[in-house]
């Protein structure tokens, strides 16, 4: 993309836990320097390779709330018993930057973001079955059998939710699906670049 552009985009990327989303988001990164992540904050305790403030955030419950009081997210929702946000500094940073921001979230803060952004480019990662998806979220290792199966009945309502985006990108080849993503993110760049 070019680095002279001025205008920042917001791009939004959701999908199921477990669909690839974290990946898709780091070849992203690799492949342009513009594109920068968006660190959320959470109060869901960190997992074994997770950093503070790359990976996330990492709140307790108060301080979350007090945020949350003082107008610091543009979304946060309660997801599985813990909140997860987009800080607005987060955002605003990029965007005044002309980079393009990605904020990987779930379906309801995104539904939020695509109601009071109707600008923003929003991407739904879809993956290519649902037995692959539990295969996924078995092999990573990094949730229990409880967790797996919410997650697993949060995905079904997150899947059919994905009407909502302006486009729906299956992920049955991860270099396909990176690509094909990074397509749509340069032509929405240089769209808005000449508007
Ligand atoms: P995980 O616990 O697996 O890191 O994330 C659980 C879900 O929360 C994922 O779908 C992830 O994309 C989403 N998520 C992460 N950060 C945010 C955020 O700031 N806002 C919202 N709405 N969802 C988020």
């Amino acid at each position: 993309m070019n680095s002279t552009d001025a205008k920042g985009v917001m791009v939004v990327l959701s999908g199921p836990s477990g669909c690839g989303k974290d990946t898709v988001l780091n070849r992203l990164l690799e492949m342009d320097s513009r594109i920068k992540p968006s660190v959320s904050a959470t109060t869901r305790k960190p997992r074994c390779d997770e950093i503070e403030g790359f990976s996330y955030y990492f709140l307790t419950k108060d301080v979350f709330e007090q945020k949350i009081e003082d107008g610091e997210f543009i979304e946060y929702v309660q997801y599985d018993n813990n909140y997860y946000g987009t800080l607005k500094t987060e955002v605003e940073r990029e965007i005044r930057a002309g980079n393009v921001i990605v904020l990987v979230i779930e379906v309801k803060g995104a539904a939020n973001i695509i109601s009071k952004y109707p600008d923003a480019l929003s991407i739904f990662l879809m993956p290519p079955s649902t037995t692959i998806l539990e295969e996924r979220l078995r092999n990573r290792g990094t949730d229990d059998e409880n967790t797996i199966k919410k997650r697993l009945a949060i995905a079904a309502d997150e899947m059919e939710k994905s009407r909502i985006y302006k486009h729906v990108v299956v992920n049955d080849d991860l270099d396909k699906a990176v690509r094909t993503i990074y397509d749509i993110i340069k032509v929405y760049a240089s769209a808005s670049q000449t508007e």
